[in-house]
């Protein structure tokens, strides 16, 4: 995706409002496959300072992960915001020259932003690693594996005497 930011240049002082969808590719998240069905969207602010472009972005999207605990999918939503700032290339030795770190900016060079790296960076900062479907959420039985979400297994029985969940912890340790 890309946005031309031609008349934003042209334009200090001034703020453009965008709002966009996008529809992006299954991304791979240590291991896993993200896949977000519907389009992202993309509400962006870009305001031109004088020498810098500074977007504001809100990324939204939904998808499905998988729990940690329990193993099942759940849906989830992602809401992300972002703060990047970009300087075009003929700006960038002014900038400079006022003494502003010029490593915290995007340079560019044309005036269309291709924006697929922040989103990509907004998909993954924005999905977390390890989540669980629900804070109830029972998880696995570490005997039998099954889901104590939606059943009950005869593994809980061993609880049951106190003097054997003693034994039982003396030998767990
Ligand atoms: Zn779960
Ligand atoms: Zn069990």
């Amino acid at each position: 995706m890309f946005i031309d930011v031609t008349e934003i240049r042209m334009s200090p002082g001034r703020t453009f409002h965008f709002d966009m969808e996008e529809q992006v590719p299954p991304l791979t998240i240590e291991n896993d496959e993200v896949n977000i069905e519907k389009p992202l969207k993309i509400s962006l602010d870009i305001r031109n300072t004088g020498k810098l472009l500074v977007f504001s972005g809100h990324i939204t999207g939904d998808t499905e992960l998988a729990c940690c605990r329990c193993l099942e999918t759940y849906p989830f939503r992602f809401d992300y915001e972002f703060d990047e700032e970009f300087c075009h290339v003929s700006d960038l030795a002014a900038v400079a020259e006022e003494g502003q770190n010029t490593d915290e900016f995007h340079v560019f060079e044309t005036n269309r932003i291709k924006l697929d790296d922040i989103i990509t960076e907004s998909i993954l900062l924005g999905i977390p690693m390890k989540s669980i479907c629900s804070e109830n959420c029972q998880g696995l039985c570490a005997t039998c594996g099954i889901n104590l979400n939606n059943n009950k297994c005869q593994c809980e029985k061993n609880d049951i005497d106190p003097r054997m969940g003693v034994l039982k912890k003396f030998f767990e340790q």
